[in-house]
This record gives structure tokens, sequence and C-alpha cells, in this order.
């Protein structure tokens, strides 16, 4: 067998699961009216959650670093990649989450794997919540340590984890702060309690949260006034650029920056995009008139929802999701939202259990009352066609 006929055969299994994925282009800037695949629809499904993606004012602040600084950083943080333009950012996240310092990484993903990978060692155990995203799952596995997982937000089964866990030298609990399925918030004030009954530390990964939970957005940790041990997040999601970070104290910084292998071999992200996200960050302090914004078009989205009669998961957060049970039929709902000009995509197992396939929304800041009303009337529609509702 080829090479190619090999690979096939691996795709065709991956087509029988129904798993098999394909991608869409968009030809527009991020906003929530795009053209994806060549037709105009309304995007209920982009993290651009207080639409700074566009945002004119971050755009000109990149314009004017990458024509200083050029476009790539063309080297490691401890090579040649690192510009005062790094430095301030790190600052300025260090800053806006309360914390001791910053440490930039390329992505929330490489951050989440170099936390995990490098923090803890040999003989000590990581109690990761069912439901974490898959970057935390890929850095438990990477981790010396031995991973326990416990049920999701489940706080009675995160102390059983912790009573039977207690022969480990180190006990890391880490956590998603909004679950990415589920549009769930991690109970950190509880998490928080029980670390410290157990002598356990607590890792948060906040991609979702920063710039959108609390007063002034900076993520769960602010909304339940606590402050963990690791916070990590992502300047992919509400911040609107790219990269990811993690912030703690300085020693951790340090330390990760001596031993997180996906900081010291990945090449730094690019000084403009660093300038945009520090000009970003300042928005977003300043920005709570656009949470208040985004929290009303999340409540009148769950709550018309609900009394139509969909079963609607999650916390007030910008992800909605809208249980249809069976992966055939979500599929479906999806089509006929699309044929309505609204893109959310279908979510099915593996990544949410049996019968609880779904159509998995996100709302930002900057989608329009009469989109949002466009949306609640194409699920009433598509919902009493195929007999969900009534
Ligand atoms: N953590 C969570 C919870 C996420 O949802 C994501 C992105 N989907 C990441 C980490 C990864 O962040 P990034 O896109 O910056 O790599």
């Amino acid at each position: 067998m080829s090479f190619d006929q090999w690979l096939t055969q691996r795709i065709e299994k991956t087509k029988q699961a129904g798993l098999y994925r394909r991608l869409r282009t968009m030809s527009t800037a991020p906003q929530p009216q795009m053209v994806v695949n060549g037709t105009k629809q309304i995007v209920f499904s982009s993290n651009n959650y207080l639409g700074l993606a566009n945002d004119p004012i971050l755009i000109e602040k990149a314009l004017e670093t990458l024509n200083e600084f050029g476009l790539g950083s063309s080297g490691s943080r401890l090579t040649t990649g690192n510009t005062e333009w790094h430095e301030k950012l790190e600052q300025r996240i260090a800053n806006f989450k309360k914390m001791e310092a910053a440490l930039l990484f390329s992505s929330g993903y490489l951050a989440n794997m170099g936390v995990l990978s490098s923090l803890p060692v040999k003989g000590d155990v990581l109690l990761s919540d069912q439901l974490n995203h898959a970057s935390i799952i890929d850095g438990c596995r990477l981790s010396k340590a031995e991973t326990v997982i416990y049920q999701h937000a489940d706080m009675n089964s995160l102390a059983q984890k912790l009573r039977e866990t207690q022969k480990y030298n180190r006990r890391f609990i880490v956590t998603d702060g909004v679950f990415s399925m589920d549009g769930t918030i991690a109970p950190l004030d509880k998490i928080m309690k029980l670390a410290k009954r157990y002598d356990a530390y607590v890792i948060v990964d906040d991609a979702h949260a920063t710039g959108v939970l609390g007063e002034g957005g900076r993520g769960t940790s602010e909304l339940f006034g606590v402050s963990p041990d690791v916070v990590i997040g992502t300047l992919s999601k509400a911040v609107g650029i790219e990269g990811g970070f993690v912030s703690g104290s300085s020693v951790l910084i340090d330390f990760l920056l001596n031993h997180a292998r996906t900081f010291i071999f990945q090449t730094a992200v690019p000084p403009a995009s660093c300038a945009a996200a520090y000009a970003a960050i300042d928005m977003i302090e300043k920005g709570k008139d656009k949470r208040e914004n985004l929290l009303r078009k999340i409540k009148i989205i769950k709550n018309t929802l609900e009394a139509m009669g969909f079963k609607v998961y999650g916390q007030d957060t910008p992800i909605i999701p809208v249980i249809i049970g069976d992966a055939e039929t979500s599929v479906q709902f999806s089509k006929k939202l699309q044929e309505n000009g609204i893109y959310a995509p279908a979510i099915r197992p593996p990544t949410v259990p049996n019968g609880e396939s779904r159509i998995r929304l996100t709302v930002t800041a900057a989608h329009n009352d009469t989109q949002i009303e466009h949306l609640l009337t194409s699920f009433k529609g598509i919902g009493r066609e195929l007999k969900m509702i009534t």
C-alpha cells in the first residue's frame, strides 16, 4: 500500500465516523456579517467577543509598528525576537491581570502546553476538569506528572480526587475559566477553597473569560475575587489579535522563561501584534459599557431561546450552546440556519457526549439588534419545522 493509499484509508474511517472536517473560506474581515464560502452570513460562532479584531484604532497601531519593526520577529524571545513591545505588553498584561508578571507565548495553546509540561514533575499529579480544552489535555499528556480527571465543575468529585491523591508530592488543579463547549464558568472560589484545604496549586486557563468576565474584564479571578497560582490566557479571542500568555508571580515567569519549551523554542509573536494587543487591553479595561452591552445580548438570546422551548446550556458567557440532541438533526439545523444566512456550527460527538449534539452559538458586542432578532426568528422557524418546539 502506498503512503497516500494508507492515508486515504484513514480519512475514509474519519468520514465513516462522521468526523470529516472541511475548511470554510472567509472573504471578509472578522465582523458579524461575513462572506463565508462565497455567501453572506451573519456569523454567530466567532471568538471576537468585543469586536476588537477589526477595530480601526488597533489596526492603525499595528500598521505604525509594522512600519517601524517589520513583519516577523525573526527569532525566539531568547535570541533576537525580543523587542520593547513584547516587554511592554507583558507588563501591561501583568498589570491588567493584577499579577506580578506575565510571559507571552505564540498562542494560548502553546501557553497551556508550556506550563503543564514544565511545572509539574514526576511524582506530582494534575487534577483536570473533564471538559478542559484540548490544549490542557495535550499539556497533561506531555507532563511527567500523572493526570486524574474530575467530573465537570463538580466540587464533590474534585474533593474526592484530592483526598485520593494525598500520596503525590504536589497537586495541581487545572481548569478552564469558561468552558468552550458548555459555556459554563468554573466555580473558582470553591476550587480555591479546596486547593487551600488540600494544599494544592491552581492553574486557570482564562481564554474565554479574559476581556469578558469581571468588572474590568480581567476574567474569572476578578469575577470571584481570587488569585490562582497560574492564570493563562489568549490574545486571540476578546483581545482580537493573536498570541497567548501566562501571568503569575515573578518567580513563576522566570521559571517558565527558563523551562517552558514552547516559550524557549518558538519564534516570538510579531511586534505589531504586541503593540495592537497593548492598545486592545487599554480598551478592554475601559470597556465596561461594551461588556454590559455584550451581557445584555447574551441574556436576550438565552432567555428568548429558553422561552421558545429550547434547552440551553451554560451561564452568562458569550458561548451559548443550544442542545439539539442527535448529531444528524444538529447538522440539519445548522444547514437550515445557513440557508437563512446564519453561520453557527453543529457540535457532535466525540466533542460532546452522545445525545447532546448542539448548535454552539457565540455572540459578540458587535452584533446588532436586527442580527440578533434574525437569529431568534430563524431558531423559532427551524425549531418548529423540525418539531423541536411548538
Ligand atoms: N484554551 C481554551 C479554553 C480555548 O478555547 C482555546 C482556543 N480555542 C485555547 C486555549 C487556545 O488558544 P489559542 O487560540 O490562542 O491558541
